[in-house]
């Protein structure tokens, strides 16, 4: 297959793209590099079946081009990350819908078959655990912007429904906190790079809020064995959860980072408002239900969260933590 890999240079598209050449795939990466760094996948370049191209899903002419001339779509390419969603409303819901809707636009013309990268966001604060493909999304009001980044991710996945009903091959996938090697912390506000830089320089670990909230924090090789077999037709027209079912407060997460590194720092807490400003809603629990990847997909985590965060950390004390934050 000839696959492109929209947002390819950044955390889960390098190492998707990684996967898919160990196979006889041809890939493409499609990157701007606002997030994405051209050292994640330096170890690609070269390789007789990899490309890199600089730019945007937003600029339509090159998109255009490069679906041409592939079988696959795997849109990875997303704004995210908690700190853009509060901050930058406007760069969140147009960077995942415009873009969104050009790939599949395309995609259309061609009929090529796209795998899209969602998220466990969608279910928003729903307290029905675990989270069916089928369960409801409940969120709050268009006026917090807290819920621009689950609500332009839902509408993403609308169109790709919609598509899908007028017969495009379209696979969506939900992910559940993946982290490792390779995700930055500042930008996407994410919990588990944070807590390591901070530990590692023996800085305070701020656990927002109470810190008995509940995630299932999914390593980036467990997210990549879902993704992979996506591609096939059998499961077109299907959303799939794709994480683990291991909870961990974020509590229990701070503890365990702290004492993995062997840091000094303190943990301390912070009211979310002072995080994220006033009114900031967190979810309280995510928990996958993934009967159905596990059914249809094969899908079956393997690594555990120790063995998880060592990796991350070890990847963390090799790269300069200050360079990668
Ligand atoms: N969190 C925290 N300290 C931080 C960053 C995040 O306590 O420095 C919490 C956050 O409030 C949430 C959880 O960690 O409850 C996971 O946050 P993240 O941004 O990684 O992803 P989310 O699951 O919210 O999308």
């Amino acid at each position: 297959m000839r696959i492109v890999v929209t947002g390819g240079a950044g955390f889960i598209g390098s190492h998707l793209s990684e996967a898919l050449l160990k196979t006889e795939h041809e890939v493409v990466v499609l990157d701007d590099l606002s997030n994405g760094k051209k050292k994640y996948i330096a170890e690609l370049e070269g390789h007789p079946r990899f490309r890199f191209v600089q730019g945007s899903i937003l600029n339509r002419p090159l998109l255009k081009q490069l679906m041409n001339q592939c079988d696959v779509v795997y849109h990875l390419a997303a704004v995210l990350g908690v700190k853009n969603t509060v901050e930058s409303p406007l760069k969140v819901i147009e960077g995942n819908i415009d873009g969104t809707r050009n790939i599949l636009e395309l995609a259309w013309e061609k009929q090529i078959k796209v795998v899209f990268a969602s998220t466990s966001e969608i279910y928003g604060k729903n307290e029905k655990l675990p989270f069916t493909e089928e369960s409801d999304r409940v969120l709050g009001p268009p006026q917090v912007h807290r819920w621009c980044y689950a609500t332009a991710k839902a509408i993403d996945e609308h169109m790709c429904f919609a598509y899908a009903d007028k017969g495009l091959p379209v696979t969506i996938i939900r992910f559940f906190n993946t982290y490792g090697p390779r995700q930055t912390s500042t930008q996407y506000g994410g919990v588990i790079p944070k807590f390591i830089v901070a530990a590692l320089n023996n800085k305070d670990i701020t656990v927002y809020g109470d810190g008995e909230q509940m995630r299932c924090f999914t390593y980036i090789h467990d997210t990549v064995r879902g993704i992979i077999p996506c591609m096939e037709p059998a499961f077109d027209k299907h959303a799939f959860n794709i994480g683990t079912t291991y909870r961990l407060t974020i509590n229990d997460l701070a503890y365990k980072i702290k004492e993995l590194t062997g840091s000094s720092s303190s943990i301390v807490h912070l009211p979310y408002e002072l995080a994220y400003g006033p009114g900031y809603e967190d979810m309280k629990n995510r928990l996958p239900d993934i009967s159905k990847a596990k059914l249809m997909l094969g899908y079956s985590p393997k690594v555990n969260i120790e063995q998880g965060l060592l990796q991350t950390i070890a990847w963390y004390r090799e790269s300069n933590p200050i360079e990668v934050d």
